[in-house]
């Protein structure tokens, strides 16, 4: 490498953290504040994580205005753990309804199943998971326990522009959205939400911290076989201390909360995502069909934009130039294929640019 910067890296998660955060993440690594300790050697209880944790939740809580009848918990077991932990705490066993626009929402259908009575109440699965099925069509039913879905689709590339109204569609169930591989780069309505989760190492910080985000009133619905840890209305009791919690995650995360705040807070993260999305979409749409992304434009990932080559057998030399011009982990997730640019808050709009530059160079010399 010859270029004074790291390489630019586009991996879906986890995935590239703020340069200035992992700096301070490792000026402190041995001594945090003069405690004499590494945030890994704390205990949980002492005055010195405690206050860590703190600032991470209220700063967390302002960036999202998170509103005082949301419990902010930190957990552990990733997206793929709520996809159990949310319908052994949600469903009361009964009826769950699942909006699948991607391989994440499939993937929390066929968990809930082991816990409800599971029914798909629309799905983009028949043109490949690249529209968003309007709100208008779903079938709700009125029993349900709640309604899933994930706001945005880290695999398929599949984004909600705004969350539905359930209420102005005639449902009274609660809203349950998987934000994992968005969260923190546009507001949350949160008067649409019930429960909001989402798994840090997309957005935030290391694997194994998830956060969720739950309304005080759904606190109280875990069945009888709910493992205590994961039950929100005892991690909520014990603020989120009832075994111990994924310390040097929060406290990385905690470091990403300032770091936005220094940026700007949501709305910053906001205009530059849209910002960079334009200029990727751009890129690709403007490449005389060079290369593709299949997505309706209504539907766009800002976050994570696949993309085809027209011709696939050119895939292996389009990856091993951009890892030689410093673009790192652009190759697209397995089930889908073709290639996939990550542009999470963490990535810098000069990033995307280095990518547009060598997409229009490979375009140029092998179209
Ligand atoms: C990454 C991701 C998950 C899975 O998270 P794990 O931590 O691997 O369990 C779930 N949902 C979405 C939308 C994701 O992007």
């Amino acid at each position: 490498m010859s270029t004074t910067h790291r390489p630019y890296n586009f991996s879906a998660g986890p995935a590239v953290l703020p340069e200035e955060v992992l700096r301070e993440a490792a000026a402190e690594m041995l001594d945090w504040h003069g405690s004499g300790m590494g945030v890994m050697e704390m205990s949980h209880r002492g005055k010195e994580f405690i206050s860590i944790h703190e600032a991470a939740e209220h700063d967390l809580r302002a960036l999202l205005a998170v509103p005082p009848h949301f419990k902010i918990l930190f957990m552990q077991g990733g997206g793929l753990g709520e996809n159990a932990i949310v319908p052994l705490n949600l469903s009361r066993g009964g009826q769950v309804d699942l909006v699948v626009t991607g391989a994440w929402s499939k993937k929390s259908a066929a968990e809930a199943r082991k816990y409800a009575d599971v029914a798909i109440a629309a799905s983009n699965e028949a043109d490949g998971h690249t529209t968003l099925p309007a709100a208008a069509g779903w079938q709700l039913r009125p029993g349900a326990s709640y309604v899933h879905l994930c706001s945005n689709e880290t695999i398929h590339g599949v984004e909600f522009g705004a969350l539905p109204d359930l209420a102005a569609l005639g449902s009274d169930a609660p809203l349950v959205v998987d934000c994992s591989s968005h969260i923190l780069s546009r507001p949350i309505d949160w008067a649409r939400v019930g429960l909001a989760f989402a798994g840090a190492q997309k957005n935030i910080g290391p694997a194994g911290l998830t956060l969720v985000f739950v309304r005080e009133d759904l606190l109280d619905r875990a069945l009888p076989i709910c493992p205590s840890a994961f039950e929100y209305k005892t991690v909520a009791a014990h603020g989120s201390m009832f075994n111990t919690p994924p310390t040097y995650g929060i406290y990385i995360a905690g470091l990403v909360f300032q770091w936005l705040q220094r940026q700007g807070g949501v709305a910053e993260m906001e205009r530059r995502a849209i910002a960079k999305a334009a200029l990727l979409y751009g890129a690709l749409d403007g490449s005389g069909g060079f290369y593709a992304n299949k997505v309706a434009h209504d539907g766009r990932s800002r976050m994570n934009v696949p993309f085809f080559l027209h011709d696939e057998s050119l895939n292996e030399a389009f990856l091993a130039g951009a890892r030689a011009a410093g673009l790192l982990q652009l190759k697209g997730h397995k089930s889908v294929g073709g290639m996939r640019a990550s542009i999470y808050n963490a990535m810098p709009i000069e990033g995307v640019q280095a990518l547009v530059d060598y997409l229009n160079e490979f375009a140029r010399r092998h179209g």
